[in-house]
């Protein structure tokens, strides 16, 4: 928190949830004098993005799926550098289709490999518009975006029955937005990401983000589930689901949850890289991800190695949620919800949960750093605080 921006008189502040965005908002308005109280159900911090040493073979072990840090927001990447050792890390994922090991995202080495040809990026282009639908209109589904875009060869390869496996529902029925995260890239570059900035903490996930609630002033209650009483405190930072708070009165609001099946290898390397997509429809799981390869640098045995299929189902009400599904019902459902808890004095919705988004970690630090200094801003001036600062 900036010392010279004004301070309002400390507050007793209740956040639900220990996961990044409850961790950030907890360090910042503590440093700015309040008095924080972090509860989360889970008996560790770090919520989603989790890590934890597997004690036999000493794998570093992303406990809810890869979690790769990437930003380009200066700020962001100054502030993970304060809690942890941020290792280098270029994530290259591989996928498999038809019996084939293919390269992502979707690169001219995977175009000519698909297509058995050995182009220039300038034959690439002119050959992937022979074979991507025309129109004028703005393409309304993920089916007709890729099939606008990509082309139906591709589409059918790499995307359909991926999508299929990963959303439970047609490609046509989901927007087209999600395709904008799917770049097709006419050279070789196979990094996964572009941002300037990638890395995983060295210690690990659950290391950084108890650094950061290791200050003056916040107290830590694990293995507490909030039940919608917060007795003693003058603001409550809600970062758990949305509908949940509402005890999902209005009906649930869809996600997408993940099952992990543990592979104990007894061999160093399974399958040569961190992350495995699997294209066909027939293959049951969505990929299989090595977790030795995201910490390299780290001293585990080398005789041994851990990988975990991922399957991919509609989460129930007793199931982790990953992934905001967004349909059309869900959006419906979500604007009655934020009328809700706008009119619920007291309390602010931070995070992926509380504002039903998919945001990567730096967008939850980014967004947990503004709503600190929109919260003191108020404060500051006596007036109540917002329920969001981003709108979902
Ligand atoms: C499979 C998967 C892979 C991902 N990979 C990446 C990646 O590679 N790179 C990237 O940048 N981002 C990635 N992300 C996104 C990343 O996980 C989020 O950005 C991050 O977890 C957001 O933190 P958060 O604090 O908002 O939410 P969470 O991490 O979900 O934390 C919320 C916390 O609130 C607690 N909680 C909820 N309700 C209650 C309650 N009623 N009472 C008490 N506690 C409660 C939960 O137990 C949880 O600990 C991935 C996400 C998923 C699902």
């Amino acid at each position: 928190m900036d010392a010279s921006r004004p301070r309002s008189a400390p507050k007793r502040i209740l956040i639900v949830g220990a996961g990044l965005s409850g961790a950030v908002l907890a360090r910042e308005l503590a440093e700015g004098g309040h008095a924080v109280t972090v509860q989360d159900e889970r008996r560790h911090v770090a919520g989603n993005c989790h890590t934890e040493e597997d004690p036999r073979s000493g794998i570093m072990v992303h406990a809810y799926g890869p979690h790769i840090f990437h930003t380009a927001d200066d700020e962001v990447w100054a502030y993970v550098n304060r809690f942890a050792e941020m290792m280098p890390f270029r994530h290259r994922v591989k996928a498999v289709a038809g019996g084939q090991v293919y390269s992502l995202p979707i690169n001219l080495h995977t175009i000519n490999q698909l297509f058995g040809r050995s182009m220039t990026p300038d034959e690439a282009r002119a050959f992937i518009a022979t074979q991507c639908r025309g129109g004028e209109d703005d393409p309304q589904s993920f089916e007709d975006q890729a099939l606008r875009f990509v082309g139906k060869r591709i589409y059918a390869t790499f995307l359909r029955g991926y999508t299929r496996k990963q959303w439970g529902v047609e490609p046509a029925e989901l927007p087209a937005s999600i395709l904008r995260r799917l770049p097709l890239r006419f050279d070789y570059d196979d990094s996964y990401f572009d941002h300037p900035h990638q890395a995983i903490p060295r210690r690990g996930y659950t290391d950084m983000v108890a650094a950061i609630l290791a200050a003056e002033r916040v107290s830590l209650r694990l293995g507490a589930p909030f039940e919608g009483r917060a007795e003693g405190y003058d603001h409550v930072i809600y970062t758990g689901p949305l509908d949940r708070y509402f005890g999902r009165d209005l009906g649930p609001l869809g996600y997408r949850t993940l099952d992990f099946e543990r592979i104990e290898e007894a061999r160093g390397d399974a399958q040569g890289t961190a992350v495995v997509n699997y294209c066909d429809e027939e293959v049951p799981y969505t990929r299989v991800t090595e977790h030795r390869h995201f910490a390299p640098w780290a001293e585990a045995d080398p005789h041994r190695s851990l990988c975990f299929r991922e399957y991919s189902r509609d989460a129930g009400s007793g199931d982790t949620p990953y992934y905001p599904l967004r349909l059309l019902n869900d959006r419906r459902r979500l604007s009655q919800y934020v009328a809700r808890a706008k009119a619920e004095a007291g309390v602010t919705f931070v995070g992926r949960l509380g504002t039903y988004a998919y945001l990567d970690m730096d967008r939850a630090i980014a967004r947990a750093l503004e709503t600190a200094r929109v919260l003191e801003d108020h404060w500051a001036m006596e007036a109540a605080a917002p329920a969001f600062v981003h709108e979902p």
